[in-house]
Order: structure tokens, then C-alpha cells, then sequence
């Protein structure tokens, strides 16, 4: 069969069956156009017949290719970890400005696959990076992700704060699970591939970042940062619990389509 073929015949989005293949044949998308009428021999045929059949069935794009874009990073994901979404990105963002304002020691909280903690380390060299999972199969992710794109982060595996001692960090950043255990939402799209222990914040949503938000504080310096992402309808939930705990100069921001996505604010003890 040929490119062209191979491509019409795919049962899912066409320009997923195009980055698959061209993923396959380890070509350009763009040399897919200029080479429609060559045979695709195997074992490239059965690779990319197999992920076209498991890409109707639901499995996420990012599992199949096994990597995701994260800012300049090309990280290897698998269903061990949650995808890194563009959500983040932002969260990263705000991230490397408290680094920039002074904020050296840097804590990733259920780093997954390494995403914040990595793109921080390889934006800003000279920050120290530390990151936690519970994970211990996500923590391999990340290891591997650092390994190849050599990267230095401080890998620990625990439970949130477990292990972590009196250590005290200028910045506390984390991407946990928000999404309520009865949201509709996690039978959609990607979801139902990825760890619900990455996605389920209880049956509130909010669980983990309570505990977070309750626990941040004995492990900041006066004037630490805690950054939080979580649901597009939690923003007002979170300032509450930040200002209840005693955070201040609380603020939350906005996803790239416009939804207050994250929240934040400084401890003053
Ligand atoms: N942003 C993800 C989603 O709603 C959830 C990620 C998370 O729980 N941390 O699809």
C-alpha cells in the first residue's frame, strides 16, 4: 500500500494518521506529500495499522509517539505519567519569574514526568530543582526524560512531602490531581488512558490541594512562593485556602484560552 493510501484509509483524524506514520517511517510529515505514491513496506505497515487501531480505541497520540512537546523540551511519556498539557506551560512561566525574582531552591510536587521540573532546570540553569513523586514508575519516566536531555534535577520518591525533612525551598510548584472523582470529564479525550492517581483530587477535586496547601507552609522561607495549577472553576476555592493558611500576595492567572487555571501567593510566617 501506499503512503497516500495508508493515509486515506485511516480511520481516525488525518492529521494524527500523518504525524503517526511519518513518526513510523522517521521522516518529516512534510516528505509524506512529496512521497504519496511510495510503498510503505513492513514492518512499518503492521506498526502503523496496529497504532491506528489503537488510536480509535482511544489511546492517547503522545502514548502512541511516546514523547510530548513541553516549552523546548521533548519529553518521553507513557501510561505511567500524565501528558503534559500546555496548561503547564503557563504554570512554568510563572515559575521561572519567581526564579528570576530570587528564588533558587525550586520544588516540584508530583512531578509525573518530569515536566516542570525539567523545563525550570533547562530554562534556568542555575536554580536547584527538586522533585517528588510517588510514583515510582513515573519517577523512571522522569529519571529518563533528565538522562536524555541532560538535565540535573534532584529526583525523590514520596507521598507530597514525605521524606523531604526540614528542607526549605523558595518556591513550591506543582501540577496535582483536581479533577473531582465523579467529573464526566475523565471518560473523555485522553483521560481514561492516563493515571487517575494524576488526575483524581477525591471526590471534591480539591483533596490534594488542600493537603498541599495546608503542609506548603512548613517547608517555604518567609517570602516563598507555592504555585498551584488546578480546575478552570477552582481558582476562588484555592485563594480561599491559600488566604485561610496565611499566604499572601495571592494572585491567579490565565490559561492560553482564557480560564483562571492557576493560583498562587507568598508564605509569611
Ligand atoms: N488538566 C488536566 C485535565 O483536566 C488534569 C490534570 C490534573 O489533574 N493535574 O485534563
Amino acid at each position: 500500500m501506499t503512503v497516500r493510501e495508508l493515509i486515506q484509509q485511516a480511520c481516525i483524524d488525518r492529521v494524527e494518521a500523518e504525524i503517526l506514520l511519518a513518526d513510523i517511517l522517521k521522516v518529516e510529515r512534510a516528505w509524506l506529500f512529496a512521497h504519496g505514491e511510495e510503498a510503505v513496506q513492513e514492518p512499518a505497515l503492521t506498526v502503523f495499522t496496529n497504532h491506528v487501531e489503537a488510536r480509535q480505541n482511544g489511546e492517547p497520540l503522545a502514548y502512541l509517539l511516546g514523547y510530548r512537546d513541553f516549552r523546548s523540551l521533548r519529553l518521553g511519556v507513557n501510561r505511567d505519567v500524565l501528558i503534559p498539557r500546555r496548561e503547564t506551560e503557563h504554570l512554568v512561566e510563572w515559575a521561572i519569574e519567581c526564579i528570576d525574582a530570587g528564588a533558587q531552591r525550586v520544588l516540584d510536587l508530583g512531578t509525573g514526568s518530569g515536566a516542570i521540573a525539567l523545563a525550570c532546570k533547562s530554562e534556568r540553569p542555575a536554580a536547584e530543582l527538586t522533585a517528588i513523586d510517588c510514583s515510582a514508575q513515573a519517577l523512571a519516566c522522569a529519571r529518563a526524560n533528565a538522562q536524555s536531555l541532560g538535565v540535573q534535577v534532584k529526583w525523590l520518591e514520596g507521598c507530597w512531602f514525605e521524606h523531604l525533612g526540614v528542607a526549605q525551598w523558595d518556591l513550591v510548584v506543582s501540577n496535582p490531581p483536581y479533577v473531582s472523582a465523579s467529573d464526566a470529564h475523565l471518560e473523555q479525550g485522553d483521560l481514561p488512558a492516563e493515571p487517575k492517581s494524576a488526575l483524581i483530587g477525591g471526590q471534591t477535586g480539591l483533596e490534594s490541594i488542600e493537603h498541599i496547601v495546608e503542609h506548603t507552609p512548613h517547608y517555604l522561607v518567609p517570602g516563598g512562593w507555592l504555585l498551584l495549577e488546578h480546575g478552570f472553576d477552582q481558582a476562588d476555592d484555592v485563594a480561599a485556602l491559600m488566604q485561610d493558611r496565611g499566604f499572601r500576595t495571592i494572585s491567579s492567572r490565565l490559561d492560553w484560552s482564557g480560564q483562571p487555571r492557576m493560583t498562587g501567593g507568598q508564605w509569611q510566617s
